[in-house]
């Protein structure tokens, strides 16, 4: 099927339960001034860069058991990239004990996070992703504290904290 018609079909079909919106992925400006442009890679790619843990949450869009991940803990100044491609996602800055056992922040790095509209619960929530490779990091609900009063739940093991004495690793792809 040539991609136009695939993208036009997507847009044209009626929203079901079950069904996920997805919008179509664009280049962003990301806050440090760098551009994120969509990887165009198979999930396929990242299996034998990620844990079996880290993939299926990041490219199957499975949730980590609550308390498991010690990154809900750390506090430390630093930042979050994304697990499969070091994209920097959250700073340590914007985190906060949400007491759901996921770390949590009120706000991503600008520029990072694609977002969908998903109906696995009943009610419908947004799904959010990095904008570069396009792996599943967790919801977003709007109970946080100020100042945005966004809840950003997060699976840790899709992140990698990168303590602000270390540098950043490069992006990979
Ligand atoms: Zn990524």
């Amino acid at each position: 099927m040539k991609r136009r018609t695939l993208l036009s079909g997507l847009i044209t079909l009626p929203l079901l339960p079950g069904m996920a919106r997805f919008s179509l992925a664009e280049s962003m400006e990301h806050e440090t001034g760098m551009t994120v442009t969509p990887l165009d890679l198979p999930h396929s790619h990242w299996r034998d860069k990620v844990s079996a843990e880290a993939w299926n949450v990041l490219f199957e869009e499975a949730t980590e058991r609550a308390g498991s991940s010690p990154l809900d803990k750390v506090y430390e100044p630093g930042t979050y990239v994304c697990a499969a491609c070091y994209l920097p996602l959250f700073r340590s800055e914007d985190k906060y004990d949400s007491g759901t056992g996921w770390p949590s922040f009120t706000q991503p790095i600008e520029g990072s996070m694609g977002t969908k509209q998903d109906f696995k619960l009943i009610w419908p929530r947004t799904e959010y992703h990095c904008a570069r490779c396009g792996g599943h990091q967790g919801h977003v609900f709007n109970d946080g504290p100020p100042p945005t009063g966004q809840r950003w739940c997060n699976n840790g093991v899709a992140l990698r904290f990168i303590p602000a004495t270390d540098a950043l690793p490069e992006l990979r792809s």
